[in-house]
């Protein structure tokens, strides 16, 4: 794992990129729908390996009757396991976000934490959700890597890594809280739909000239 050095990589470069994503897909909220703080860590402790749009579908019926971790303390594990059969691993999710909603009933009074350690004590609940939540819920200063991250920011040569969690790793250390707190949302948005995995739309991309990715596969064209 390494990130990248002044050859590429420098702070200035950094705030452009980041001005250019934050000016483009800015403001744009997560992709998961949700009402209250405990739905949202329900939608996104099902969104492991589900796509925001599947589980967007599956949640409305569910979050009819569950709209706080007590209202779970009624509802037969079956019940819920019915209601989420439609994502991936419903049965332990569904077990997970039982136990976790027991958990937050009893103990937190209903509140979600804002505790990054405290949060990922709880069943299914690892770093990534963990750092979602809090940034969602209270605007905390965390980034989590998925692979749009991991990809776009491998691309760019903001980092060089073989891992999202090694990605991860370097962003926490580059940037700085301001810059984590914006930089989220408008990236993942990005590499969702723009710098896409498989087909990135380069030739309309704003940052064509500044990415590695791109001058690579030029230089390769010609
Ligand atoms: S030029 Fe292509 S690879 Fe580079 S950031 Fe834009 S879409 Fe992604």
């Amino acid at each position: 794992m390494v990130m990248s050095t002044d050859k590429s990589y420098n702070k200035k470069y950094l705030k452009k990129i980041i001005h250019f994503l934050y000016t483009t897909y800015g403001g744009k909220k997560i992709e998961l729908d949700y009402e209250t703080p405990f739905q949202l860590l329900c939608a996104v402790i099902l969104s492991a390996q589900t796509t925001d749009k599947q589980v967007n579908k599956i949640t409305p019926a569910f979050f009819r009757k569950v709209r706080n971790a007590s209202d779970l303390s009624t509802i037969p594990l079956e019940d819920i396991e019915e209601k989420l059969q439609y994502v991936n691993f419903y049965r332990n999710k569904s077990r997970y976000i039982k136990e976790t909603g027991n958990i937050i009933a009893e103990q937190y009074n209903n509140s979600i934490p804002n505790d990054l350690i405290l949060l990922q004590t709880f069943p299914w609940i690892g770093i990534k959700t963990a750092k979602v939540v809090l940034a969602v819920l209270y605007d905390m200063p965390y980034v989590w890597v998925d692979t749009h991250i991991h990809r776009v920011m491998n691309r760019l040569w903001i980092v060089q890594t073989k891992t999202p969690e090694q990605t991860d790793k370097c962003l926490d250390i580059i940037l700085s809280e301001q810059e984590k707190h914006i930089l989220h949302h408008p990236t993942v948005l990005f590499g969702r739909y723009h710098c896409t995995a498989k087909k990135p739309k380069c030739e309309t991309c704003l940052i064509k000239n500044m990415c590695t990715f791109y001058k690579t596969i030029k230089n390769r064209s010609q």
